[in-house]
């Protein structure tokens, strides 16, 4: 049997850094990914043979737990009637019209293969149907890689943003301004000098991808108002949330509208779909009806539809939603008793079936204030959790997901595990 070690070795001769995407690098944590071979419900089972709790759950998407057996069956099933045809099935038409009845800000969606394609589709979209040029992100939020969003704010408050990217031109990101999130007087500023040019705002309405920050009350409200007024469209990125924080995503808990709303992740049940949809009027401007071009040789593909319709349907278990959020809190609030207990600095947070950790005093609102966690606490924790057989993020600024086989027990195994390890992590 090969150790992961080698296996890292191996990997790095032949794929960049051992890995298709960076953070399962173990980059910022250092020491060896876990290469996995499989995993169901709750777990992963590395190549060596060795079971963890898995808190990441493929990023996202394993909200059932893994191999759930109705997904695999379906899976299955579809993959005998052919893998891919290039040409429209029954099945699309029943996943579109199961997140339109779903999510009420979708009249129309189209699908795609993954949340970067969708994020990249709906702001030419929001621009062709504005006829501007400018976009507004958020520090710390991520849409994907798509050129104009790997920025990073400007030195001034209003100036526009500089690439993250070796290989993004500064002409591609001259159109993209980065502002702080939850911060709207920042956005009504923008709107003030640049109003008229402004094509769309783009927001992870909770964001996840600097650990979980929540909007703060009145902040995604706003948003709506001065898109409204300014005539932007306002995308929700809920490629992370849809689905994840509750049935309707966070649009469904704050009650905010969207014009446009990014999926992926979840809808896919574990393979590659990802979606845009939102109002009928901005829709009907994407080809072959409109002139804002957008295609895909595997959209729809038949195979990942059936993973995602399967995941859906499952998701409409009474009380679902309300099972998960328990079990995501008795981790959090475990966690956190832990923490205390031990005397290690520490806060957690938790919505559906999404979490952050936090090594800091207090819940942060804002990316400047996520990046003053203490990274070295976080990565004691995470190299003892994965000692104990639990296996969190590999990045303090990541957040975390939990699935509906997250039992008591598996929940408890993590807890008493943390007991040990917050000693350590004080301990230093
Ligand atoms: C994961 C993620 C994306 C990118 O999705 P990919 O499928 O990895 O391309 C975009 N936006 C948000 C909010 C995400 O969490």
């Amino acid at each position: 049997m090969p150790s992961n070690q080698e296996l890292f070795e191996r990997a790095a001769r032949s794929i960049p850094g051992g890995v298709n995407s960076p953070v399962r690098a173990f980059g910022s944590v250092g020491g060896t990914p876990r290469f996995i071979a499989r995993a169901q419900g709750p777990y992963i089972h590395d190549a060596e043979g060795t079971r963890y709790i898995d808190y990441i759950g493929s990023w996202g998407p394993a909200i059932l737990g893994h191999a759930h057996p109705e997904v695999i069956r379906a899976v299955q099933e579809a993959a005998v009637n052919g893998l891919s045809f290039g040409a429209p099935t029954e099945a699309e038409i029943d996943i579109a019209e199961a997140l339109i009845r779903r999510i009420p800000s979708i009249e129309q969606v189209r699908l795609v293969s993954s949340g970067t394609e969708a994020t990249m589709s709906a702001i030419r979209l929001a621009r062709g149907f504005t006829g501007r040029s400018k976009i507004v992100k958020f520090e710390g939020c991520y849409h994907g890689h798509a050129d104009s969003l790997l920025v990073k704010a400007g030195s001034g408050l209003l100036t526009f943003g500089n690439p993250t990217s070796a290989g993004v031109p500064p002409e591609f990101v001259a159109h993209t301004l980065v502002l702080e999130y939850n911060n709207l007087d920042a956005v009504a500023q923008a709107f003030e000098q640049h109003g008229n040019e402004i094509a769309c705002i783009i927001v992870e309405p909770f964001a996840g991808n600097m650990n979980l920050v929540k909007a703060a009350p009145g902040f995604l409200e706003g948003l709506r108002e001065l898109c409204t007024r300014h005539g932007a469209v306002l995308v929700f990125d809920e490629v992370m949330t849809g689905l994840r924080v509750g049935p309707q995503g966070v649009q469904g808990l704050t009650g905010v509208t969207p014009d446009l709303t990014t999926l992926a992740k979840i809808i896919g049940g574990g393979m590659p779909v990802g979606a845009f949809g939102g109002r009928a009027d901005i829709m009907a401007r994407i080809a072959p009806v409109g002139d804002v071009y957008q295609a895909g040789t595997l959209s729809g593909n038949p195979v990942a539809v059936a993973a995602g319709l399967t995941t859906l349907r499952l998701l409409e278990a009474p009380g679902f939603y309300e099972q998960l959020a328990i079990q995501t809190r008795k981790l959090t609030d475990g966690l956190q008793a832990r923490a205390q207990a031990a005397g290690v600095p520490f806060c957690a947070d938790a919505v559906g079936g999404m979490f952050g950790l936090y090594f800091r005093d207090s819940i942060p609102t804002r990316y400047a204030e996520v990046s003053q966690c203490d990274t070295q606490a976080f990565n004691r924790f995470f190299h003892g959790m994965l000692d104990h057989g639990v296996h969190f993020a590999p990045s303090a600024f990541e957040a975390g997901f939990v699935s509906a086989t997250h039992d008591d027990g598996v929940i408890q195994h993590t807890l008493d595990a943390a007991e040990d390890v917050f000693e350590t992590v004080r301990a230093g």
